[in-house]
């Protein structure tokens, strides 16, 4: 393989959140024996509840790959009961937010730590390891930055916007608070300088990805690397296939939908790959600079993760031997 040494596994690093991001996890964990595979997740989702620290897109990423999910929910633990959340609720507490009886105990877990001083990183990586998965699931900063949702209600928190509120009032504008004290892990950090292909999960680019790219130190590590950088779209004609990333485009300045995607992460990234459901649009992100690969992205089984997930990086390693090949022609 060209631009890859002989006999080495390429490295793949996936940035995501949590639903479509898992989803995109699962199926590079089911190629682990061709590329060495690891995650950079999103910590702006994250809020204490009860006074415990849930990291929701962690522990999406971390329950999909240990299988342990709800896979009809496609968040949470499987067979979870809700007896702690009856009883705090007859108690008087806020319950909108559904934790789980196990689920509780990740975060009990996460929250003890983190009151010892153990970093987040080496939270995350330990509730990991210990739920079987071994892939590791790096953060972008262990520092805490919080996604806000300025609605008709006001600043909402994410949770409260996504999960209180089901995401019905209209956003105005989003932030990530204290991101701009944030500093990055040197875990991501060298990931990113290491990586041969970062793949942007088909997640919820301005509340999922942004989060990871705006923490300083993180873009500038992306554009620096000499990784080839491709993003799968999260709209199918012009539709989620879940979730409210379509009510948000606006705040971050772009379109709406998949011309939105391409130009979010222009300059950025070098390959996006679109719905068969949205060829016609091939010509304009050509335009825009993508390579575009069209194929079918929505992943229903394990199986479609797998198969679109393989088909990613190959296409995005086949780029890069695409571009050297063209540059040592026109060298000679
Ligand atoms: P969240 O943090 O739990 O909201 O999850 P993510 O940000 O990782 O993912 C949400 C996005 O995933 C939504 O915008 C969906 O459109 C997208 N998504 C979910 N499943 C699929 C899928 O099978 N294919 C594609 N292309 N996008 C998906």
């Amino acid at each position: 393989m060209i631009g890859l040494e002989e006999n080495k596994k390429p490295k793949v690093l996936l940035l995501a959140g949590g639903v479509g991001g898992a989803k995109a996890a699962e199926g590079l964990a089911q190629l682990q024996g061709d590329y060495d595979f690891s995650i950079l997740g999103n910590i702006a989702d994250d809020q204490a509840f009860h006074g415990l620290w849930v990291s929701p897109d962690i522990d999406t990423l971390t329950y999909s790959l240990a299988n342990l999910i709800d896979r009809e929910q496609g968040w949470g633990l499987s067979g979870e009961s809700h007896r702690v959340l009856a009883q705090l609720e007859k108690l008087g507490a806020e319950t909108w937010m559904s934790l789980g009886d196990l689920d509780f105990a990740t975060h009990i877990y996460r929250t003890q730590a983190r009151n010892e001083g153990i970093s987040a990183s080496d939270i995350a990586q330990t509730i990991a390891q210990r739920l079987g998965v071994n892939i590791p699931i790096l953060l972008p900063t262990n520092d805490v930055v919080q996604t806000q949702v300025e609605t008709d209600k006001g600043w909402l928190s994410f949770q409260e916007y996504f999960v209180k509120e089901a995401c019905q009032p209209k956003v105005n504008a989003i932030r990530f608070q204290d991101i701009e004290q944030a500093t990055p892990t040197t875990e991501a950090l060298d990931a990113i300088a290491k990586a041969d292909v970062i793949v942007f999960a088909p997640s919820n680019p301005v509340v999922s990805i942004s989060p990871i790219l705006n923490t300083p130190g993180i873009r500038a590590a992306i554009m620096q690397s000499d990784a080839r950088k491709v993003a799968i779209s999260p709209f199918i004609a012009g539709k989620t296939v879940k979730g409210p990333a379509d009510k948000m485009m606006a705040s971050a300045g772009v379109d709406e939908g998949l011309l939105g995607v391409a130009q979010l992460y222009q300059g950025l990234i070098h390959d996006l790959v679109i719905d068969n459901q949205d060829a016609s649009s091939i010509s304009t992100l050509k335009g825009m600079g993508y390579q575009v690969q069209v194929t079918n992205t929505l992943m229903r089984t394990l199986h479609d993760k797998q198969v679109l997930m393989g088909q990613v990086v190959n296409f995005s390693l086949s780029q890069t031997k695409f571009i050297e090949a063209d540059c040592m022609q026109v060298a000679g």
